[in-house]
């Protein structure tokens, strides 16, 4: 209790400082900038190389290596460590992280505290990752901001308790340094090179900057896909999109309302991706545990509840949720049509 008053105290004592504007100001990060404007060239001169003088090994080597930094940031970052939708075992985390440390978009913990603060304040001021402007400017520009001091103590205030007893999330905050040049630099530009006698320029061009422009984009996706897939903010009233959530068609209004489903992909799919079927795979195997997921009947018991006694939609909806997942077989997740 404490700290989280003398953490209100530092909020308000800096706004009445600084005042409004300065608070909520995001700088420009010119380290970002070079860094994301390199990416752009070299990577681009990597998809030169990968169609005239690459070999076929390292384009399978770098497309298998690129799969892996994504399913670390989406099952990893995004479904494990952000929204819990399921528990993992000891290997998995193990390998999640290092495939999370291939996507080299910073630290599990950085990420997860990030996605958090963008769900908490999902499409207003505070959201790092929105803007009245454009999917443009979530995709890219949002992100070549720094946080504004008003951003930095909502990310203080971020509950990470959860994420702080994961050892393996913790061994990788400690040495990220080191574990960002052995598994997202060394090994990937070494592998070819040393191998399969490829070129160490087209090593280069291909398994560092290609690789990071591709993973680098996708991974944004993550936070800025709902601007493609999402209907417009202002383009129905809030009831009438409750509707969709029923058939979870439209991902973006489901997925901001319900987060706790490991079925929820990341770019507009539900339980038909990559992500989905490896939770699915590791759930057969008894490395994955707690499964949570979401009934399209209990979705639609809660919102009959909610209508009929005007209570908030989401409570509705999980109480249901509760009920059924006392009754649900523990391998639902190989029965692919029955929660859909
Ligand atoms: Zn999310």
């Amino acid at each position: 209790m404490a700290s989280h008053t003398m953490a209100g105290q530092v909020n308000t004592d800096s706004k009445d400082t600084l005042g409004d504007a300065e608070y909520k100001k995001r700088e420009a990060s010119w380290p970002l900038v070079l860094w994301y404007i390199h990416v752009y060239i070299l990577g681009g001169y990597g998809i030169y190389v990968t169609f005239t003088t690459a070999l076929w090994s390292t384009i399978l080597f770098t497309a298998l290596l690129t799969s892996l930094g994504i399913l670390g940031v989406t099952v990893g970052v995004h479904r494990l460590w952000a929204h819990r939708t399921f528990t993992a075992n000891t290997p998995l985390r193990v390998f999640l992280m290092l495939c999370q440390t291939l996507s080299g978009q910073g630290t599990i913990y950085s990420r997860v505290q990030a996605h958090r603060l963008h769900h908490a304040h999902f499409q207003q001021d505070e959201d790092p990752y929105y803007s009245k402007h454009s999917f443009l400017y979530a995709q890219l520009h949002g992100n070549l901001f720094k946080y504004s001091q008003q951003q930095e103590q909502l990310l203080k205030a971020v509950d990470m308790s959860d994420v702080e007893k994961d050892e393996i999330v913790m061994f990788q905050k400690r040495y990220y340094v080191l574990l960002y040049i052995l598994i997202n630099v060394l090994m990937p530009v070494n592998t070819p090179f040393q191998y399969f006698g490829e070129a160490l320029s087209n090593s280069l061009f291909m398994g560092f900057w290609l690789r990071s422009l591709i993973v680098l984009n996708v991974g944004n996706l993550v936070n800025s896909a709902h601007f493609i897939w999402s209907i417009h903010k202002g383009f129905k009233p809030t009831d009438s999109n409750s509707i969709f959530i029923i058939t979870k068609s439209f991902w973006p209004q489901y997925h901001y309302l319900l987060p706790n489903d490991y079925l929820s992909g990341e770019f507009g799919d539900y339980a038909s991706g990559t992500g989905s079927t490896m939770i699915r795979l590791f759930a057969a195997l008894d490395w994955v545990r707690d499964l949570h997921t979401i009934s399209s009947e209990a979705v639609r018991r809660g919102l009959t509840e909610a209508v009929e006694h005007n209570r908030p939609i989401v409570e509705c909806i999980k109480e249901h949720v509760q009920r059924e997942e006392s009754t649900r077989p523990t391998n639902h997740f190989l029965n692919r049509d029955k929660f859909m």
